[in-house]
């Protein structure tokens, strides 16, 4: 005897489909309609028995309805978590099956079940937004193995069922009550602040979701239709976000889009599509079924390209379930508010929400310096991420709270919880509408000294905060984030369309473009990477410049090009010596004459600084400041280096304060220097964008301060609120007692004294 012998004639999903739905669509209570799910799915797949396991909050699985064991053990047989097979297939979360399953050492015989007949067993895990809900299982009295075919289809169901099981009247029913299907009870996941901000709103699952009522087909001719129109769609946005000039060359946003673009040609895919759709699902079912497919392949694949690869399929697809959602129903779009949850998200992807609904992130992976959420501080968009189990446990549609200060996430969030929350974003909103109120107003003293606020920026979209900030150009942009967020090596012509890009989103504004700064935390999949014993003094910014000549001579080519006819000003970071400044000014005046040999329009004017955030360029600036046309202070570096504390490292980055007699004494060596000089000097870093220390700056003669876009209104409230005349002469006294290490507590409390007016004094305390 053959096995085929063995097997009786399954027949295909389709005739089974056609009956789960023409059941749905009866009024039967939700016992009597499990019961006749399990007579119809053993029916169909030529079974002797099937059964379906509900989870309880007990973790233990109980047997809630079957065809074929004996009906006194449903609901009274449970299996504890990872018990017999059944347990397996929990564990697991993955089908299992066995030709002879008494014989196998995880079998559990319960003998209420009356089980003993049965020797195949094949079990699927029912799984609902990636939690498993339940097992459903077949059985026969024949040993035999069984088909790929029987377990897809058994998956398919596990697919419905898991809606089924999730809808209304089986969760409100006697019987099932304490299924934990649809959570109810606040939830907090403590996670990572990546990009500062507060929302209360509405949980939008990045996967969305297929309702039961929308998996079987009515008709298979529509659903095919459906699915190429939507494809057709999905193909044409991808094309349109391609051409739009939106996604410039070269970023890692273009790289994705491209692969989308491959992927949504890809026969292969649209074959599985077509196929599922020819089996009775409907075009939502089909793209889920066959994007469940994908991720349980994603879950075994080792290698990390091919696992790369997959999670664009798996974000292509559910683009296209948006976009077959689009076309049912517009409600379906995101909600006010929304909080997106997902497990990561590409910064593609981000820039592709709408804007005006999208109002958070939470990711359960993430990390600081991954591209999405510079892309989220980049955009203003409160963000979290490690919220591990987020996406099992809170559901569509869960109001949800999200505090991207201290990296928390509140899911279903208690009345108490929300008030605090409530609280804090009222007084929040409070200060930035006086801040929006000051944007158009020049930074001015309350003793008539004026400064320029500009913005720091390291991404094409940043740009747009230019006008919403007030601020008055770019005075930092660092160009390496552009490089962090790519996967591969920006090309020449991908570095000056996105050069020019900025230079056209400044206008008339001045941008400084600071050369790659890489090196230390920053790193990029391409570059070099190697353990260093101190990555903060190690092989980073010009050095690393300078040892990669190419790399260097190549972004200053592509910033000539893109400055055709206009002011270009480059800044070079991490200077430690004279020598290695005038090496780098060197460069750029080879490419500016290599621009005009090679018959490239020249820029108007040609400007080149360094960042002054070196001790040893501190103590003796005078060779560097003959040599430069401007000069950027680089505080975060400066201070690091002075107070020997590495600025990563939490537990000594804000032990030390620049608001004392040495960095005092330090910043006014240096301002002096410059002006002895005539250079002007640009304080950036985040000593300028907090307002005491923008203050101090200002009284230690500083006039042009760069800061987040963020920063500018507080630092400007807290300056027309301040006499620098009077905050001076302050400091020059209290300075002279060098054994003073509590400056700032004393300059608070000095207030007006210290030329600090009551509203500064607020908004010191506001940051
Ligand atoms: C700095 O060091 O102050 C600075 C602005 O540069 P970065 O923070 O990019 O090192
Ligand atoms: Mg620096």
């Amino acid at each position: 005897m053959t096995p085929d012998s063995l097997t009786p004639a399954v027949r295909g999903p389709r005739s089974l489909l056609a009956r789960i739905r023409d059941l749905m669509a009866q009024q039967d209570d939700a016992q009597a309609r499990l019961d006749r799910l399990t007579d119809i799915i053993a029916e169909e797949t030529a079974s002797d028995v099937c059964s379906i396991y509900l989870v309880r909050p007990s973790g233990a699985l109980e047997l809630s309805a079957t065809h074929g064991l004996k009906a006194e053990a449903v609901h009274t047989t449970r299996l504890r978590a990872g018990e017999g097979l059944v347990g397996l297939v929990a564990r697991r979360a993955r089908p299992f099956s066995v030709e002879d399953a008494p014989s196998h050492p995880d079998f559990a015989y319960r003998p209420e079940t009356g089980e003993e007949p049965f020797k195949s067993f094949v079990g699927v895990p029912i799984l609902r937004g990636g939690r498993l809900v339940g097992v459903l299982t077949a059985q026969t009295k024949a040993v035999r193995p069984s088909t790929e075919e029987e377990i897809e289809t058994l998956q398919t169901v596990a697919m419905l069922l898991a809606e089924i099981v999730a809808s209304g009247d089986l969760v409100s029913s006697e019987a099932f009550s304490g299924l934990e299907v649809r959570l109810s009870k606040p939830e907090r996941f403590q996670g990572k602040a990546l990009s500062g901000g507060l929302v209360v709103g509405v949980a939008v699952k990045h996967e969305p979701h297929v309702r039961a009522q929308r998996m079987v087909a009515d008709d298979e001719t529509v659903e095919l239709q459906r699915l190429d129109e939507a494809i057709g769609r999905l193909r044409r946005s991808v094309d349109q976000l391609l051409d739009s000039g939106r996604v410039p060359m070269g970023t890692p946003s273009r790289e994705v889009l491209e692969a989308y673009r491959m992927f949504a040609h890809d026969r292969g895919w649209l074959n599985q599509l077509r196929e599922a759709v020819r089996a009775g699902l409907t075009a939502e079912a089909a793209v889920e079924r066959v994007r469940n497919e994908h991720r349980a392949r994603l879950m075994k694949a080792r290698d990390v390209h091919f696992r790369e690869r997959l999670h664009d399929l798996e974000d292509l697809a559910n683009r296209l379930l948006r976009h077959l959602a689009r076309s049912e129903d517009v409600a379906d779009q995101l909600p006010e508010n929304a909080v997106l949850i997902a497990r990561s998200v590409g910064p593609a992807e981000l820039l592709d929400f709408d804007r005006s609904r999208l109002a958070g992130i939470a990711l359960e992976e993430g990390s600081v310096t991954s591209h999405a959420a510079i892309v989220a501080k980049a955009l203003g968009l409160p963000m979290v991420g490690r919220v591990e189990g987020a996406l099992d446990r809170i559901e569509d549609g869960d109001p949800v709270i999200l505090d991207g200060e201290f990296g928390l996430l509140h899911a279903r969030p208690s009345e108490e919880v929300r008030a605090v929350y409530d609280e804090r974003i009222e007084s929040q909103a409070a200060r930035r509408r006086v801040y929006a109120g000051l944007r158009g107003a020049p930074a001015t003293t309350r003793d008539g000294v004026r400064l320029s606020l500009q913005m720091n920026a390291g991404l094409l979209i940043e740009m747009s905060r230019l006008a919403d900030s007030g601020a008055e150009g770019v005075g930092l942009f660092r160009t390496e984030f552009q490089f962090m967020v790519s996967d591969t090596l920006p090309r020449l012509n991908a570095q000056t369309e996105l050069y020019t890009a900025i230079f056209e989103a400044a206008g008339d504004q001045p941008v400084v473009f600071r050369t790659l700064d890489l090196g230390g935390d920053k790193v990029t999949p391409y570059t070099p990477s190697m353990r260093e014993p101190n990555p903060a003094m190690g092989w980073r910014a010009l050095r690393m410049g300078l040892d990669r000549p190419g790399l260097t001579r190549y972004q200053l080519r592509a910033l000539v090009r893109a400055a055709a006819g206009r002011d270009l000003k480059v800044l070079f970071p991490m200077v430690a010596k004279p020598a290695e400044f005038a090496e780098a000014r060197a460069m750029l005046d080879q490419e500016v004459e290599h621009a005009r040999r090679h018959g490239h329009e020249p820029p108007k004017s040609v400007r080149a600084g360094f960042m002054l955030e070196t001790p040893a360029i501190a103590f003796q600036p005078d060779a560097c400041l003959a040599m430069a046309d401007f000069v950027s202070l680089g505080a975060n570096d400066l201070m690091q280096y002075f107070f020997a504390a590495d600025r990563e490292n939490p537990k000594v980055a804000d032990r030390y304060d620049a608001i004392s007699p040495s960095a005092i004494a330090l910043l006014t060596s240096i301002r002096e220097a410059c002006d002895r000089h005539g250079k002007p000097i640009n304080v950036c870093g985040e000593l300028a964008g907090r307002p005491l220390e923008a203050c101090v700056l200002g009284a230690l003669g500083y006039r042009t301060l760069s800061m987040a876009a963020g920063s500018i209104g507080p630092v400007k409230r807290a300056l027309a609120g301040c006499d620098l005349g009077k905050l001076k002469a302050w400091l020059d006294e209290a300075v002279t007692d060098s054994g003073c290490d509590d400056l700032r507590a004393r300059l608070m409390e000095a207030g007006d004294a210290a030329g600090l007016s009551p509203e500064s004094v607020d908004t010191f305390k506001s940051i």
